[in-house]
C-alpha cells in the first residue's frame, strides 16, 4: 500500500497558510505542525527540558518545569553559540516527533499529510522529503492588512517580520502548486482548496 502523500505547506505571515491548513484538514488531511511540536518539547515535561537544564542550568527552567522563554530569548540574542546549542537539542527531538507522528498517521490510513514547517523553503532537508509543496501567496500589502486586522501590531512591525522571512519570489520558486489568496473571499478560498484537494489524494 502506498504511503500518504506528503504535502509541504508554506506562505508568509498573513498569507492565509493557517486557514488553508484548516481547510485541507476539513477534506481529511492531517496537519503536522512543526511549531507546535517544537513548543511542546520545551513545555512542562517536554523532552528537551532535562537536556536544557543540563546544558544551560536550572535558571532557564521555571517552577512549572517549562522553559523560561523570555530569559532564553535574551540569552541567545546576546550569544549565537548558545542559540546553536539550543537548536542542537531541540531540532533532533522535533525531527523524531515528526517522524513518529508520520508513522502513526500512515498506519491510520491517512491519505495526505500536510507539513506546516517554518523554514521549509530554506531547508534543503525538508524539500527532499516532501512529495509536493503548496505555497499560499498574496501581495505584501495584503499580508500587512490582514496581520494588522488580526493583531495590535503596527504596519511597520509587520513589514519588519515580512522582511526577515524568505522572499515572496524564493517561496514561489519552491512551489509545485500556488494558491493565490488575494482579492478573494474566504468562501472562494475554500472553493479553491476543494478544487485542489483531489490532486493531494483527498
Ligand atoms: P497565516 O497563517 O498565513 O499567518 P492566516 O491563515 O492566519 O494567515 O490568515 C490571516 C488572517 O487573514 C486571518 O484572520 C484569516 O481569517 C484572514 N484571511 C485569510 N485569507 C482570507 C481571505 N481570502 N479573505 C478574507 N480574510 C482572509
Amino acid at each position: 500500500m502506498p504511503g500518504p502523500l506528503k504535502l509541504g505547506l508554506t506562505g508568509g505571515i498573513g498569507s492565509g497558510k493557517s486557514t488553508v491548513a484548516g481547510l485541507l484538514a476539513q477534506h481529511g488531511a492531517s496537519v503536522i505542525d512543526a511549531d507546535a511540536i517544537s513548543r511542546a518539547t520545551t513545555a512542562s515535561q517536554g523532552a528537551a527540558i532535562p537536556l536544557i537544564r543540563a546544558a544551560f542550568g536550572e535558571e532557564f527552567i521555571g517552577p512549572d518545569g517549562a522553559l523560561l522563554r523570555e530569559r532564553m530569548r535574551q540569552h541567545i540574542f546576546d550569544n549565537p553559540q548558545a542559540k546553536q546549542a539550543l537548536e542542537a537539542i531541540i531540532h533532533p527531538l522535533v525531527g523524531q516527533a515528526i517522524a513518529e507522528q508520520q508513522r502513526q498517521l500512515a498506519q491510520a490510513g491517512k491519505k495526505c499529510l500536510v507539513f506546516d514547517i517554518p523554514l521549509l523553503v530554506e531547508s534543503g532537508h525538508w524539500r527532499k522529503t516532501l512529495d509536493r509543496v503548496l505555497v499560499v501567496d498574496c501581495s505584501e500589502q495584503t499580508q500587512v492588512q490582514r496581520v494588522c486586522a488580526r493583531s495590535a501590531l503596527p504596519a511597520s512591525e509587520v513589514q519588519k517580520i515580512i522582511a526577515a522571512q524568505v522572499s515572496r519570489l524564493q517561496r514561489l520558486a519552491a512551489a509545485d502548486v500556488v494558491l493565490c489568496n488575494d482579492g478573494i473571499s474566504l468562501d472562494e478560498l475554500a472553493a479553491q482548496v476543494a478544487e485542489l484537494s483531489p490532486q493531494f489524494g483527498l
